[in-house]
């Protein structure tokens, strides 16, 4: 289709490229959310532009994406990985690095989405400054984060305070699931606008290959119970709880298991300490045997992973959202997840899969027990998790309800400008 006219947006994104490998050190769900939003908003009429901190002198500025949509690296800070909770200092030179580029464009940026708290300060200034309109997705809550570590970092005061100035001053929040809402309203503020949108999958991608053909292709053989975990490898993914069940779960049934943990980096990288603790903890168990650790996967090869094993266990301490769950009940594969956060909202229990109390190692293993020892359960399970997805998670159906707010913002914005004057911040009401 042919758009004329296309309004120009830009989606913050200061510590999570879009346009870099996930999986790994501190790429996740976020740069995979910028990315697919801005792919499918341009895809639907918009004119898509994604800011992130260049990292490295080798990256190129500017990575094209769609004909409409690409990822511009400004320079802020030293050109090399600076771990998140140490880029604050470095914000106001992304703010100006980004007014530098729009100085270069033929038409202004007419609103902001910004996503993580270091985002939403820059968005907060450039909507200040630009006077236009700015939604923030937060990905993570300092809030929560902060209730389940056991060193604060020296950040969390400004990051607490910002959050919750962005929350009462944006023109809206997206929440991505209701439970991410909750958390806002009980821990941050009660005022703010919030709205829910989720976070989507491409359900053209996950889900095209048969458990039997992903399996030939793994080399697992079909009467394998295959237990898949896929993510960032980080002590709050709960990696330790997931080891510890599979023991519990190996040690009572005489059925071959297989213990697939894929993601993270290679020892030196800033995610190694984690990878390290949880291989000695497998070796600890002896379940050396029975454990692949294939290292990140590729966004290619993850539908084949997912799709090749009999569940996937999402033991996160906590989840605002969690892509990996809807990608593999995408591939038809059912999830035994933590009962917490936006996992209470992705998988239903008893239909896409089982919830279970966070750390909580008996019932993990009782849980994984369940979907492995009753194959067509399973089966129902994935058929049911695979709808799920396709009615509700989609990343088409995500763009095109987050364009709607954005139309009701841009909308918003003129009406609250005088005539002929650019538009104005609009003066915030309690949700
Ligand atoms: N991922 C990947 N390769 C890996 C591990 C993870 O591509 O080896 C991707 C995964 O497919 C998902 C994202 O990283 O899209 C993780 O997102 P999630 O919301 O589950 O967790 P987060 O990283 O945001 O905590």
């Amino acid at each position: 289709m042919i758009f004329l006219n296309r309004k120009r947006i830009a989606l913050v994104s200061v510590h999570g490229d879009p346009a870099i490998e996930v999986g790994k050190e501190e790429a996740g769900g976020q740069n995979v959310y910028v990315r697919y939003v801005g792919e499918a908003l341009s895809k639907q009429g918009w004119e898509v532009d994604m800011f992130t901190r260049r990292v490295s002198p080798e990256q190129p500025a500017v990575v094209q994406h769609t004909s409409h949509c690409r990822t511009i690296r400004l320079i802020a800070g030293p050109q090399e990985f600076i771990p998140r909770d140490e880029i604050f200092e470095f914000l106001p030179e992304f703010v100006q690095a980004f007014l530098d580029f729009q100085h270069q464009l033929e038409s202004p940026y007419l609103l902001i989405h910004s996503n993580y708290w270091l985002s939403s300060w820059v968005g907060m200034e450039l909507s200040k400054k630009l006077s236009i309109p700015q939604a923030h997705t937060y990905h993570s809550l300092g809030a929560v984060k902060y209730k389940s570590i056991s060193t604060i970092p020296l950040i969390a005061k400004t990051r607490l305070a910002v959050e919750k100035t962005c929350l009462e001053t944006v023109n809206r929040v997206v929440a991505t699931s209701p439970q991410e809402r909750d958390h806002m309203r009980s821990l941050v503020s009660a005022h703010g606008n919030i709205d829910i949108i989720p976070c989507g999958t491409r359900i053209d991608h996950f889900g095209t290959v048969t458990q039997a053909a992903a399996r030939q292709l793994l080399g697992i053989a079909p009467e394998e119970k295959v237990v898949l975990y896929v993510g960032r490898f980080d002590p709050r993914k709960g990696i330790e709880t997931l080891a510890r069940a599979v023991n519990e779960c190996q040690a009572r049934t005489t059925e071959h298991v297989r213990l697939i943990i894929g993601g993270g980096s290679r020892p030196g990288h800033s995610d190694g300490d984690e990878r390290d603790r949880i291989e000695s903890i497998v070796a600890e168990l002896g379940l050396e045997s029975i454990t692949q650790f294939p290292g990140r996967l590729s966004q290619e090869d993850l539908p084949t992973y997912y799709a090749a094993a009999d569940v996937c266990v999402v033991p996160s301490h906590y989840e605002p959202f969690g892509l990996v769950t809807i990608e593999a009940m995408a591939c038809g594969t059912p999830v035994v997840g933590s009962d917490v956060g936006g996992l209470q909202f992705t998988v239903a229990p008893e239909q896409t899969g089982l919830l279970a109390p966070p750390k909580d190692v008996a019932a993990f293993a009782a849980a994984i027990d369940r979907v492995l020892l009753n194959p067509e359960w399973r089966n129902a399970l994935g058929i049911a998790a695979r709808t799920r997805v396709e009615t509700t998670f989609s990343w088409d159906g995500v763009a095109a309800q987050l364009g709607q707010l954005y139309e009701i913002l841009l909308e918003e914005a003129s009406e609250a400008a005088p005539q002929g004057q650019p538009a104005k911040r609009l003066a915030q009401a309690s949700a």
